[in-house]
């Protein structure tokens, strides 16, 4: 099958130019990740629905976060957030190892299906509350949000190795929301770079789970 490649914004405020990202999202089918309905805007730029009151993000900020995240093939990563596993599949394309949280636990199987149905064995995906993140697989070289949250979850800045980087969305609401990437120093020091605007769904706490 010859598959349509995703399409970015014209004028981009941060141009994706790392030829691997470029590559990683040729080499993921993102049709096997939206519903059937909206199969045909699968290749556009284009956030979609997914059920739950979730989304698959946009092909560009999925582009964008990842290369914000400098990963690379012995990075362990962590994401808060596995939604359709699309992100995911794309890290999988870069490092070895992906760890990926979700909340609503018939996204977290659809997900894992879907992966393994494009044959993508580097990510393992736990239902769970992904704030806590995942304390077993500590520390991660890499760590990435895909849903807002007021600020950084401390167990997820303690489970980032020093040296690490950290993207994620931060803002209570769609209108104030930033991305931020978050450097951790050597010796834990914390620097944080705001990135742009973006309009991400929260981050729930566990026990408010939404509705189909
Ligand atoms: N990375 C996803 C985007 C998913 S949208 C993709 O590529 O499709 C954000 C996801 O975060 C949703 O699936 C939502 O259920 C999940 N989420 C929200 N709060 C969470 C939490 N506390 N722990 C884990 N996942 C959470």
């Amino acid at each position: 099958m010859i598959r349509p490649k995703v399409t970015f914004p014209r004028s981009p405020s941060i141009p994706v130019t790392d030829s691997a990202i470029h590559e990683a999202l040729m080499n993921v089918p993102r049709h096997r990740f939206v519903p059937k309905q909206y199969a045909d805007l699968a290749y556009a730029d284009t956030a979609l629905p997914i059920g739950y009151s979730q989304t698959i993000s946009q092909p560009y900020m999925v582009a964008v976060m990842t290369q914000l995240l400098c990963v690379n093939v012995h990075a362990k990563v962590l994401e808060v957030g596995t939604g359709s596993g699309y992100q995911a599949a794309i890290l999988a394309q870069l490092a070895q190892h992906v760890f990926s949280t979700e909340l609503i636990p018939e996204l977290a199987a659809r997900a894992f299906r879907c992966l393994r149905g494009i044959d993508c064995r580097r990510v393992r995906v736990r239902h769970t509350d992904g704030s806590a993140g995942w304390p077993e697989q500590a520390p991660f070289d890499r760590i990435i949000l895909t849903c807002a949250a007021p600020a950084v979850p401390e167990p997820l800045w303690a489970q980032l190795r020093p040296g690490g980087r950290m993207v994620a969305p931060i803002g209570e609401d769609l209108g104030t929301q930033r991305l931020v990437l978050l450097c951790k120093g050597i010796d834990s020091s914390r620097i944080e770079k705001d990135i742009m605007a973006v309009q991400f769904v929260p981050l729930i706490e566990q026990g408010l789970g939404q509705q189909p």
